[in-house]
């Protein structure tokens, strides 16, 4: 078992409709050492890659990609899902369905941050449906930047997101996958990784 599986089993509270909750250490409080060690991890993963950008979405991404990126010593853009008054830059433009809040986001990245040479690491703190990664591909290939991988904390095995990514030929990576959790017992099993 891992470090984040560990820290899964003693923290986080199974909710129903298949939501983990994890908001003493990731959602809401950050814990700095686990996701200082989420990052390091992920960073050995991606270790051959010659990344040039962290790119993930608001907000629960931005803590685990800010620590890779500060890692990588990469420039990280975070996806905004609420357009701003004050940013007058055009747009990529994508759309995510939201698993937590039941509602489709737009989701934008302004032009001038994601280039036609970047090779983009994305980063997240959830893999579910992967509507959120979905989201953040189409933005970098609209920018017609390269998408070197994925690279997710926790990933819900039992959801389609992972599965599509790899059969899609992406090369993703979860600290922890998720093979199947239940609310009532409030027990978790995640699937072997070598
Ligand atoms: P997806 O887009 O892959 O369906 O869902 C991923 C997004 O939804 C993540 O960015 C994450 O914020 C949120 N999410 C999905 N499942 C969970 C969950 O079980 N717990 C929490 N805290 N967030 C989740």
């Amino acid at each position: 078992m891992n470090f984040l599986e560990a820290k899964i089993l003693s923290d986080a509270v199974v909710k129903p409709g298949n939501i983990l909750k994890i908001d003493n250490f990731l959602n809401h409080q950050i814990d700095i050492g686990i996701i200082r060690q989420i990052a390091q991890e992920l960073c050995q993963r991606f270790s051959d890659a010659p990344v040039s950008k962290v790119l993930t979405i608001e907000s629960s991404g931005i803590a685990i990609a800010v620590m890779v990126g500060n890692l990588l010593n990469v420039p990280v853009v975070f996806a905004k899902k609420s357009e701003t008054a004050n940013s007058t830059d055009e747009k990529y433009l994508s759309q995510a369905y939201s698993f937590t809040h039941k509602k489709m986001n737009n989701v934008y990245v302004s032009r001038p941050y994601l280039l036609y040479s970047d090779r983009v690491l994305i980063i997240d703190d959830f893999l579910a449906d992967g509507q959120a990664v979905h989201a953040l591909i189409d933005i970098a290939s609209q920018a017609g930047a390269e998408v070197l991988g994925v690279g997710i904390a926790v990933e819900k095995g039992q959801q389609q997101g992972g599965r599509m990514l790899r059969e899609a030929g992406y090369r993703l990576e979860s600290v922890a996958i998720i093979e199947n959790m239940d609310c009532q017992s409030q027990t978790i099993r995640f699937r072997e990784q070598l």
